[in-house]
């Protein structure tokens, strides 16, 4: 821009002219990384306050909740906001370490035990803590958050206008050129991916077929196989695991049976209109569909299982499970207005057990 113009507009709209960077709201903004000088003032702001404490004679107790409470707190404003230098938390963790073995904040005697045992929680034999480089990328997991929630704020506005365009958020790989701060989001994004699988926990409003299978994880490179966990010969594609693979249809068919639903085809397709066919009553066509929605929950629970814990349930485990967990979701539906049809039916499924 011109500079003429820039005056003009200063003029024009009273405001003063700044320049990058500059400091708001006690952090420096700025449009490039974060340097080790800009977070000088961070790590001084910590060692002045450690060197006000270590004029006095504090217990090893009382310096384990200073650490917590103050230092951590001091570190964590800014954590919660930048990606912080490497050189920086390893600064700030100097400190809080020296400070608490010694009680001031420039010691390079040797620890008595070990940082990351420190950092463990205290029925974990640790003192509780914050390890601050993993605060650090969980606090930015919340940008991660924002996009796939797809936050109405201008940050996710501007990613997704500039970087993720029309590509799946999921699936999207940064190019090379782009931003330090951009890539560094995306690849924490692939490792709390890896956690969501772990969990089993799949974000709201998203559909199955945005599951982490291991077709995606191979793809984000998290996986090293795509091979199904259950039967170990296909592709595991949401296709594979929900409407082919062996467990799926022998539970179904296990589940078929056991609900008398007379249908020649066992697979998930079409299954509920198949399967409804002739049942009378609203409530019972509602516990159908509690069965088919707690068998598919199932499946992706067998192969979690699968995954972390390296066992893969009976399909007959699976649907006792199911059985036992509708049971009382029937428990609800059924009451003194339903039909006598109705409880019969309900009441005969679970005679037979
Ligand atoms: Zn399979």
């Amino acid at each position: 821009m011109e500079e003429q113009c820039i005056q003009d507009i200063c003029e024009l709209t009273g405001y003063q002219r700044g320049a990058l960077p500059f400091r708001y709201l006690g952090v420096p903004i700025s449009a490039r990384k974060l340097s080790i000088t800009d977070c000088e003032m961070l790590v001084e702001k910590m060692a002045t306050k450690v060197r006000t404490w270590s004029t006095r004679n504090i217990s090893y107790a009382g310096r384990v909740m200073l650490v917590n409470s103050v230092l951590m707190q001091v570190h964590s404003y800014w954590a919660s906001i930048f990606i912080l230098p490497k050189k920086v938390l390893v600064n700030i963790i100097g400190i809080c370490r020296s400070f608490l073995w010694e009680g001031k904040g420039n010691s390079t005697k040797m620890a008595l035990v070990a940082w990351d045992i420190v950092c463990r929680p205290k029925q974990q034999g640790g003192l509780g803590i914050t390890d601050c480089i993993i605060w650090n990328e969980a606090a930015m997991v919340k940008y991660v958050w924002n996009i796939t929630k797809k936050e109405d704020n201008l940050w996710v506005k501007w990613v997704n206008h500039v970087y993720i365009k029309d590509q799946s958020w999921r699936q999207y790989v940064p190019p090379n050129d782009s931003c330090w701060y951009w890539k560094k989001i995306c690849t924490i994004r692939d490792k709390f991916a890896a956690g969501f699988v772990n969990n089993g926990w799949l974000t709201q409003g998203e559909n199955i077929l945005k599951l982490l299978t291991k077709e995606q994880l191979l793809k984000l490179k998290i996986s090293q196989d795509s091979g199904c966990l259950i039967c170990g010969n296909q592709v595991e594609t949401v296709e594979h695991l929900f409407f082919e693979c062996k467990l799926l249809e022998e539970c179904l068919r296990r589940m078929v049976v056991w609900m008398q639903r007379g249908t020649t085809k066992h697979d998930l397709k079409g299954i509920w209109r198949r399967i409804t066919r002739g049942v009378h009553g609203k409530n019972c066509r509602e516990f159908i569909t509690a069965v088919i929605a707690a068998l598919i929950y199932k499946i992706w629970w067998a192969r979690n299982e699968a995954l972390w814990n390296q066992r893969v349930p009976t399909p007959r485990s699976i649907c006792v499970q199911i059985q036992q967990e509708c049971k009382a979701r029937i428990a609800q539906l059924i009451n003194k207005k339903s039909s006598r049809k109705e409880r019969e039916w309900i009441d005969q499924l679970y005679r037979k057990q």
